[in-house]
């Protein structure tokens, strides 16, 4: 199913896209629940983390080193951040496109 975040990703829908390359785009989320808060997409389609395969396991680390890059571009890297992944409905993920929430630049309430 081709999800908002293909259009994103396709440039069928605008985004403040933050970082791009062959594998991976990052833009701002629409509704931030941080002064930084932006998402950081595969390009390929993947719906949930449990679809996640071993031939992906290269595109997930090169993910979480996008996430550091980011955090380091948007001087929030010392003070520090948060990743989040919604997997599925108790979770809320709203957007069947994996995606890593990557949120910081005030200091965030204890979530786990
Ligand atoms: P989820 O709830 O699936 O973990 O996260 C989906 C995220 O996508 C939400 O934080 C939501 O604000 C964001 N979002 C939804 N629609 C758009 C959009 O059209 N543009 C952008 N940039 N973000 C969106």
């Amino acid at each position: 199913m081709v999800t908002l975040f293909t259009k994103i990703i396709n440039k069928e829908i605008p985004a403040d896209i933050v970082y791009e390359d062959d594998d991976v785009v990052a833009f701002k989320d629409i509704a931030p629940v941080a002064p930084v808060h932006v998402l950081v997409v595969p390009k390929k389609e993947i719906p949930t983390i449990n679809d996640i395969t071993d031939e992906d396991a290269l595109l997930i680390g090169k993910i979480y080193k996008v996430i550091g890059k980011l955090a380091k571009d948007f001087g929030i890297d010392k003070d520090g951040y948060r990743v989040v992944s919604n997997c599925n409905e108790n979770a809320g993920q709203t957007v069947f496109h994996i995606h890593f929430h990557l949120i910081g630049g005030e200091k965030l309430g204890t979530m786990v």
